[in-house]
C-alpha cells in the first residue's frame, strides 16, 4: 500500500463513533484525532467526504441517487431480489442500515462465490472517492444502469458497515451533524492553536471550501491559510445585520448612519473574471442559469475582474415600481422556461457593494471607500443599478427617508456604519435592519427550520396540522423548539405539506434538535420558512434559549403565522439563531414597559 492508501474503515470507523454521540467536544476529538493521520494530500477529499460529498458545496455536485435506484445495486451486488430489499428498507427506515445487515448476514458461502471473480482488496479512501466521483460525472443516456452496476461492483468490495456508509452517502443521506464551524473547531486543534482558529473561519469566509483549506492548513501551515484570497469564481459568505426596533437605538449604535434601502428580493453576489461571470445565491449556490439578463447586462458593462454584492427584486421597467418579492420567486429554481420567466417576470439589481476589483481585496475598506468605488464603475444598466444611500445623524431625516423607502416597495432600510470594513459570514452592528413590521405591534419575521409535524384532525386530517419550528443555536450546533405552526397556509400549500417534507422524515428525531415536545413526525432540520408572530413569551415547553431568561423556561413564539415565503435562499444554520430570539425578547421588554 502506498503512504495514500489509508483505508476507507478508518473514515467509517470515525463517522461510527459520531453517530453514537451528540457531544460536540467529542465529535471534534474524533475529527481532529482522524485529520493528524491522514496524509495531506488526500485530507480535502476526507473532508469532502464528511460533509457527505465530494466537492465543496458551492459547486452544487450533486451525488444524490434516488434511494429506488441504489437498491438495484445492492440487489445486484448481494443477489438479494429488490422487493425483499424494499420490504426491510420500509421496516427499518434508513436504506445504508438495511445494506449494511443484509451484507453481513450473507453466508460464508456467498461470500466466497463472490470472492471468486474478485479478489477483494481492502477498499481506500482514494478508491471509494474516485469510484464516487466517477459515478457523479455519469449523465445522458445510458447513465442510470452504469451507475448502478458500478455502485454495485464497489459494493462487493466493501464490508458491511463501509457499505451502510456508501449507500447513505451516494443517497445523499450521510447525516453526521457535523457542521462547517465543527469542522474548522477540528482542523485548527489538529494542525494550529486553538487561537488561531480565527484565521482559518477567515478564509473560510472569503474562500468556503473547507476541503481545500485544510489542505493549505496540513501543508503550509497557518501561513499558508493566511495567503488564501478572495477570488472572482469562489462565493464570499455573506455579511448580515442585525435588527433594532427603534431608530433612536439604531443612532446610538450608528450616530452618522449610511442609510440604505431594503430591498424585498433575492441577494445576488456577482463575481465577473475576464469573460466569466457567476452570480452567486445568499446560501452560495450558483444561479447564474437563472438570470441570464442580470449575466448578459454585466457582460456588456466591460468589467473584467470584480465582485459585486446586491438585492435583485421584480421590477415593473413602465412604472419603475419595485414589485413584492412573490414576485421574483417565479424566477428562482427554474430549470425551464426561463426566457419566458425573464419576460413575464422583469429584474433589476440593486447594487450595495463592491467587495473586490482589479485583483484588490476591497473588504479590508470602509464601507464609503466601498460605495465610491462601486459608484465609479456602475453606470445604471438596463437591469442594473445602485442602491442609493444618505449618510444621516437624525431621527427625522431617518424616518423620511424610511417611509419613502416604503413607499417605492421596499421592505425597510439597512442602517450602514460609514467607517466598517465588510465582515464576511459575520453578524454584526455595523449594519442594522430596521422593517415595516417593528412599526406595528408584531415582533419581526423571523426564519425558522421545520424540525417535526403533528397530525393533522378534522378539516386536517391525511395532512399535518401543525409543524413543529425551531431556531438555530450556534454556540451549541443545534436546533431549539420556538413554536408550533399551523397556521398561514392556504389549502393547497397545506395538503402539500406530507409530500414536501417526505424526503426530509426520520423515524426519530434529529439528533442536533433539542425538544421536550414529542412530535408525530420528525425532520432533517433542512426546511426554512419565513414566519411572523405576534410576541415572545417564556415557555416552560420550548427549548430555545432554554434558562437564558428565566431558570427552565425557553421563549417561544406566540400567534405565529407562515408569511407564506419558503427561504430557500437560506440553509437550516443561517435560520434566525437562538441568540436574535433572545435579543428580540428583549428589546420587545423595553418596547412595552
Ligand atoms: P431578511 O430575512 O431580513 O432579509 P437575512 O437574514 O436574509 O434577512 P440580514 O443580513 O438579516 O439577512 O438582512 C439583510 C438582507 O437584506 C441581506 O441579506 C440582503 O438580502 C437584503 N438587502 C436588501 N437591501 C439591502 C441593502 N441595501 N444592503 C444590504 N442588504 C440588503
Amino acid at each position: 500500500m502506498l503512504l495514500l492508501d489509508v483505508l476507507y474503515r478508518e473514515l467509517v470507523d470515525t463517522f461510527e463513533k459520531i453517530e453514537k454521540t451528540s457531544k460536540r467536544l467529542e465529535i471534534t476529538d474524533y475529527l481532529s484525532n482522524l485529520f493528524k493521520k491522514i496524509p495531506s494530500d488526500i485530507i480535502d477529499k476526507v473532508v469532502y467526504l464528511i460533509k457527505g460529498g465530494l466537492h465543496p458545496d458551492y459547486l452544487g455536485i450533486e451525488l444524490g441517487i434516488a434511494e429506488k435506484l441504489t437498491i438495484k445495486s445492492i440487489s445486484a451486488a448481494t443477489s438479494i431480489p429488490e422487493e425483499d430489499i424494499l420490504k426491510k428498507w420500509q421496516e427499518i427506515g434508513d436504506l445504508g442500515t438495511v445494506t449494511e445487515i443484509l451484507i453481513s448476514n450473507q453466508t460464508k458461502e456467498e461470500e466466497s462465490k463472490k470472492n471468486s471473480y474478485s479478489i477483494k482488496k481492502p477498499l481506500t479512501i482514494e478508491a471509494v472517492y474516485m469510484v464516487l466521483g466517477h459515478i457523479a460525472k455519469l449523465s445522458g443516456t445510458g447513465s442510470q444502469k452504469a451507475k448502478i452496476q458500478i455502485l454495485s461492483y464497489l459494493l462487493q468490495y466493501a464490508e458491511p458497515v463501509e457499505a451502510k456508509y456508501i449507500i447513505k452517502t451516494v443517497t445523499g443521506k450521510l447525516r453526521l451533524g457535523v457542521g462547517d464551524m465543527l469542522i474548522i473547531d477540528a482542523l485548527s486543534i489538529a494542525f494550529a492553536k486553538k487561537t488561531d482558529r480565527n484565521v482559518i473561519e477567515r478564509a473560510y469566509n472569503i474562500y468556503p471550501d473547507l476541503g481545500m483549506i485544510a489542505k493549505v492548513l496540513a501543508k503550509e501551515g497557518l501561513d499558508g491559510v493566511l495567503s488564501i484570497k478572495i477570488t472572482p469564481g469562489i462565493p464570499i459568505r455573506p455579511m448580515l445585520a442585525e435588527r433594532l426596533y427603534n431608530i433612536k437605538e439604531i443612532l446610538e449604535k450608528i450616530p452618522l448612519s449610511a442609510v440604505e434601502n431594503k430591498y424585498d428580493g433575492i441577494r445576488m453576489q456577482c463575481h465577473i473574471k475576464d469573460d466569466i461571470i457567476k452570480l452567486f445565491s445568499r446560501r452560495l449556490e450558483d444561479i447564474t442559469d437563472q438570470f441570464p439578463d442580470i449575466r448578459m447586462d454585466l457582460k456588456e458593462s466591460k468589467i473584467r475582474d470584480a465582485i459585486f454584492e446586491g438585492e435583485c427584486v421584480a421590477f415593473n421597467q413602465n412604472t419603475g415600481e419595485i414589485l413584492p418579492f412573490q414576485e421574483i420567486s417565479h424566477r428562482r429554481g427554474r430549470k425551464q422556461g426561463i426566457i419566458q420567466a425573464i419576460e413575464d417576470y422583469p429584474v433589476c439589481l440593486f447594487l450595495f457593494d463592491c467587495l473586490y476589483k482589479d485583483g484588490e481585496d476591497l473588504t479590508v475598506k470602509s464601507y464609503l471607500e466601498r460605495r465610491k468605488i462601486l459608484e465609479s464603475v456602475i453606470k445604471p444598466f438596463d437591469k442594473i443599478d445602485i442602491s442609493n444611500y444618505e449618510i444621516i445623524d437624525n431621527i427625522k431625516d431617518f424616518e423620511k427617508f424610511f417611509d419613502r423607502a416604503l413607499e417605492i416597495g421596499c421592505e425597510g432600510i439597512i442602517a450602514k456604519s460609514p467607517d466598517s470594513k465588510y465582515m464576511a459570514g459575520a453578524r454584526g452592528w455595523n449594519w442594522i435592519k430596521y422593517k415595516r413590521e417593528y412599526k406595528s405591534e408584531l415582533v419581526d419575521t423571523v426564519d425558522l427550520v421545520a424540525v417535526g409535524a403533528f397530525s393533522g384532525r378534522g378539516r386536517r386530517a391525511g395532512t399535518y396540522g401543525a409543524l413543529l419550528m425551531a431556531a438555530y443555536n450556534p454556540d451549541k450546533d443545534c436546533f431549539e423548539t420556538v413554536c408550533k405552526l399551523g397556521t398561514g397556509f392556504d389549502d393547497d400549500t397545506l395538503m402539500r405539506l406530507p409530500a414536501k417534507f417526505e424526503e426530509y422524515r426520520l423515524k426519530e428525531i434529529d439528533k442536533s434538535v433539542e425538544s421536550r415536545i414529542d412530535a408525530d413526525y420528525w425532520f432533517v432540520p433542512s426546511v426554512v420558512m419565513e414566519i411572523l408572530g405576534a410576541e415572545i413569551t417564556l415557555s416552560p415547553i420550548h427549548t430555545c434559549g432554554l434558562g437564558s431568561i428565566k431558570d427552565d423556561f425557553g421563549l417561544a413564539i406566540r400567534f405565529p403565522r407562515f408569511t407564506g415565503r419558503w427561504r430557500d435562499d437560506k440553509n437550516p444554520f443561517d435560520a434566525t439563531t437562538t441568540p436574535e430570539i433572545i435579543e428580540m425578547y428583549k428589546l420587545q421588554l423595553k418596547r412595552f414597559k
